[in-house]
């Protein structure tokens, strides 16, 4: 007898995204994927057959959700292991306590789900597989919800991350009512920032992301990457000890008081080292922009990949095939993403989440995209007759490095939803959201064959005025129907008056145009982008 196990990890998306430092969110994923791998290394040791994920080599991001077949085995036996493996990660969450403080365990105990279902494949593969997934969705219906404090929720002074549950760990001065000083004994410590109280949930992450990394403390350091690959920081030395402070707006006493930085330095030393870093930006030409990008996508209309509804083939062929090449994939995807360009944070079967230097955005969006075709939608077409393509949506959010990042990664996960709906959920798009300091968002979505032009169409536009832009949009913006043939008179007309013309570029600017809405965001676009980079 043939048994199918599924099991996932949750919450993942949640997990992630509330996040307040680069290093919370390295280390929430770095936690899921040793978890995942906890229970994997399980199933391996007791015969099972992968299906999903495939490859498990080291250095892969291991996706929360995993699909085992075992042969030979009595059904009792692989639910014992799937209750072997809820055991381990529950041992894996203590062990996360290094503090001792039970309420850093109660609340992990409390955030994390492990659902889990097991089906037996009877006369093929597919009918298992239907039953697993139907099974699965079953059990997250049902779930019984633990709650904290007796169904009553936690009262008292709430994280500072979340907002969710109770303080545990903080820094500074904060005041807590005498009750939770009581029961919930919070403690000082200095992971935690000046006047910052962290629940046991975002504890973990920042101290797991702590040990994990440390390359990478800051979005400001992603921004400054691409100057870092032709300066070497470590010249200087009072700046480098926080990113931040290579940005000229950041050095006041206050500051540097309140990082901590001061020591028996003054501020005039520190603008010393500052005009120093920036005569030599200026000598060198290198341009500084507080900007970075934040990248997220997933592999196009997975369910009904997985269902078979696209193909005629051996369906477990199918998914193990597939279930490899998006393996290697992601190591691929991985080594795209790295210094000077960015880092990913998480690259694992079919989803990826990175963070990119603006100056290689497109570069990188052009490199992840064909690696996909040549390593995943190529393979599969020439292996199995499929009725379309295999594609990804990627959602994209430029954002300042002083933007909250739990607010800029709920914008990206927004964009990458934007991508998928895109031209009737046509797929296989992006959509670009720009959060400016100002406050101003831009969102702007094309399909991914249209990535070229518009890197054309950016650098035709680079040193050019780029006033026609504006005075389109004054003119358009509120007309109901705009429809290319209007715009591209006045199109025309304005660039006729300024060096850029040409018919190439209005046939350019025509190729971008699916609305009038989408082809003014994409121009502002390119706007701020010819402005922030190099
Ligand atoms: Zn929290």
């Amino acid at each position: 007898m043939s048994y199918l196990l599924l099991f996932t990890i949750t919450p993942v998306q949640d997990f992630i995204v509330q996040s307040r430092k680069l290093k919370d969110l390295f280390g929430s994923s770095d936690i899921l994927s040793c978890m995942s791998e906890i229970g994997m290394k399980i199933c391996k040791r007791e015969g099972g057959e992968f299906i999903f994920p495939l490859l498990q080599e080291k250095e892969v991001s291991y996706p929360n959700r995993f699909l085992v077949e075992f042969k030979d085995k009595r059904i009792e036996e692989i639910k014992n292991i799937a209750k072997d493996i809820e055991d381990k990660l529950l041992k894996f969450l203590r062990g996360l306590n290094d503090l001792n403080h039970p309420k850093i365990y109660e609340h992990l105990e409390n955030y994390f789900t492990f659902y889990w279902a097991v089906s037996e494949i009877e006369s093929n593969y597919k009918s298992g597989f239907d039953k697993v997934e139907k099974l699965l969705a079953g059990a997250k219906n049902t779930r019984f919800f633990n709650q904290l404090g007796n169904g009553e929720g936690e009262k008292g002074r709430k994280c500072s991350i979340c907002g969710e549950r109770n303080v545990v760990i903080y820094n500074g001065k904060l005041k807590f009512p005498k009750e939770q000083y009581e029961n919930d004994k919070p403690k000082k410590n200095k992971i935690a920032q000046k006047n910052e109280g962290l629940c046991g949930v975002c504890y973990v992450k920042r101290r797991y992301g702590d040990v994990k990394k440390g390359k990478f403390d800051s979005t400001a350091d992603i921004a400054l990457m691409h100057i870092f690959e032709k300066v070497k920081r470590k010249e200087f030395r009072l700046l480098n000890k926080n990113s931040q402070l290579f940005f000229r707006e950041n050095l006041t006493e206050k500051y540097l008081k309140e990082q901590g930085l001061l020591g028996n330095k003054k501020l005039e030393d520190f603008l010393k080292e500052w005009e120093k870093f920036n005569k030599l930006l200026k000598e060198k030409n290198f341009k500084q922009t507080s900007y970075y990008a934040v990248i997220m996508f997933d592999g196009d209309s997975m369910g009904e990949w997985l269902s078979g509804k696209n193909l005629n083939a051996d369906i477990k062929e199918f998914h193990r095939f597939m279930s490899k090449r998006l393996s290697l994939y992601s190591m691929e995807a991985k080594e795209i993403v790295k210094f000077p360009k960015g880092e990913a944070v998480y690259a694992g079967g079919d989803d990826f989440l990175g963070f990119v230097n603006l100056n290689y955005l497109f570069e990188v969006l052009k490199d992840l995209r064909e690696k996909w075709d040549e390593i995943v939608n190529k393979l599969l077409q020439e292996n199995f007759e499929l009725k379309k393509d295999f594609t990804f949506s990627a959602g994209v959010v430029v954002a300042h490095y002083k933007t909250p990042l739990a607010y800029v990664l709920g914008k990206v996960r927004e964009a990458e939803k934007t991508a998928k709906e895109f031209n009737n959920k046509r797929k296989n798009a992006i959509t670009f959201t720009v959060l400016k300091r100002s406050g101003e968002i831009r969102k702007a979505s094309i399909g991914f064959e249209k990535l070229d032009n518009l890197v054309g169409v950016q650098k035709r536009l680079k040193n050019y005025s780029d006033s026609f832009i504006s005075k389109l949009e004054k003119e358009f913006s509120l007309m109901n129907e705009v429809d290319w043939y209007m715009v591209e008179v006045e199109l025309r007309r304005l660039l006729k008056k300024s060096e850029i013309f040409d018919d190439e570029i209005v046939e350019k600017l025509d190729n971008l145009f699916e609305n009038f809405n989408d082809f003014s965001h994409l121009l502002n676009f390119i706007k701020f982008l010819n402005r922030e980079v190099q």
